[in-house]
């Protein structure tokens, strides 16, 4: 038996990873799912965003899934998702970057984000007339993200990724990066390996996305990279995600909980059923893992989604369903 907490969140984080945890539990019998609540709701009842308690049940979890939580705007309040990140320390994100929207040009490459640094330290310094951020790059970060993201393209057959960074002007830092990342590739004699700077990069993938594969990046440019993808191909509610680390995994879609459609029955689930899918593979479920990706590439053609990524989530769910579960 595997044991899987689920975090749904706020706005389309829950009304996503709901009928996902429903086409699980459907699909594999013999994982059990407890759920923990975090984000703004939590936050406005109770003062915190996401208890000791659920970080605890996480890093006992085999894997977590997480749906989406609201952005407040307050200094009291800590984003959950990053808290989770840096506690269990999963240092790794991994973001897949697909076209599945038939008729389209050729869109596959995987971004692999530093999760646990960067700009993502919240150490700023409030100082008469300015603010200071502290953005930390360590050579074990980079050193981890490296072997990580040249070792999954090994397994998973990837001949070729870029390493994404900006060492012209962010010498030392990406530097260093830059350099870790060229002496952990030279072990790896059968992946291409190559460097660019991100602005570089965004336009290349604007212009032509088909001619990556994959990248590995610090955590702000594989924010802001991912997303870019993601507009390339229908939008956040086509990005699944995992969040690796030594001992924990948490799985989630790229998006974030859309305030502006929450509510309407309008948010686009693929991602986060994608995400669940890379949780089985993950806790040991390959076949069914393999069955529930195939069923969403099936389904994506006779879901409507609209030019802002938009669907019906119920239309989008039974479709997945009829094909996953038809006698
Ligand atoms: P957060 O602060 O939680 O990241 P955000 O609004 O900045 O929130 P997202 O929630 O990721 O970021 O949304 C960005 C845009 O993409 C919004 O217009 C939203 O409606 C749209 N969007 C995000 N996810 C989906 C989805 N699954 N289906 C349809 N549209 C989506």
């Amino acid at each position: 038996m595997k044991h899987v907490l689920v975090i749904p969140g706020d706005g389309i984080g829950s009304e996503v990873i709901t009928p996902t945890v429903e086409i699980l539990s459907e699909l594999v019998s013999s994982i059990d799912f407890e759920y923990a609540s975090a984000g703004k709701a939590l936050f406005e009842a109770e003062g915190f965003s996401i208890s000791e308690g659920t970080i605890e049940a996480a890093r006992k979890a085999d894997a977590v899934l997480f749906g989406a939580t609201e952005t407040v705007y307050s200094s009291a309040y800590r984003s959950p998702v990053l808290d989770l990140r840096q506690k269990l320390d999963l240092f790794a994100n991994v973001r897949i970057i697909r076209e599945l929207r038939p008729n389209r040009k050729k869109v596959d490459f995987v971004i692999f984000r530093e999760n646990t640094e960067g700009m993502y330290t919240r150490d700023e310094e409030q100082l008469p007339g300015e603010v200071i951020t502290h953005r930390r790059i360590s050579e074990s970060a980079c050193r981890r993200i490296s072997e990580f993201s040249l070792s999954y393209c090994e397994e998973h057959g990837i001949g070729e990724i870029v390493c994404v960074h900006k060492a012209n002007v962010l010498r030392l830092s990406d530097g260093l990066f830059v350099r870790i990342f060229r002496e952990i590739a030279s072990g790896y004699a059968e992946i291409e390996s190559s460097d660019m700077l991100v602005d570089a990069a965004a336009m290349n993938i604007a212009m032509a996305p088909e001619r990556f594969r994959a990248i590995t990046t610090l955590n702000l440019y594989g924010d802001i990279l991912s997303d870019l993808g993601a507009g390339l191909v229908g939008g956040l509610g086509f990005i699944p995600s995992a969040n690796i680390g030594q001992m924990n995994a948490m799985f989630e879609p790229a998006h974030g909980s859309a305030p502006d459609i929450a509510g309407k029955g309008m948010a686009n689930p693929f991602a986060a059923i994608l995400s669940s899918a890379m949780m089985l593979d993950h806790i040991g479920f390959r076949k069914e893992s393999e069955k529930l990706a195939e069923a969403v590439r099936s389904a994506v053609p006779g879901v409507e989604v609209d030019e802002n990524g938009r669907c019906s989530t119920i239309s989008a769910v039974d479709t997945v369903k009829r094909i996953l579960f038809r006698s």
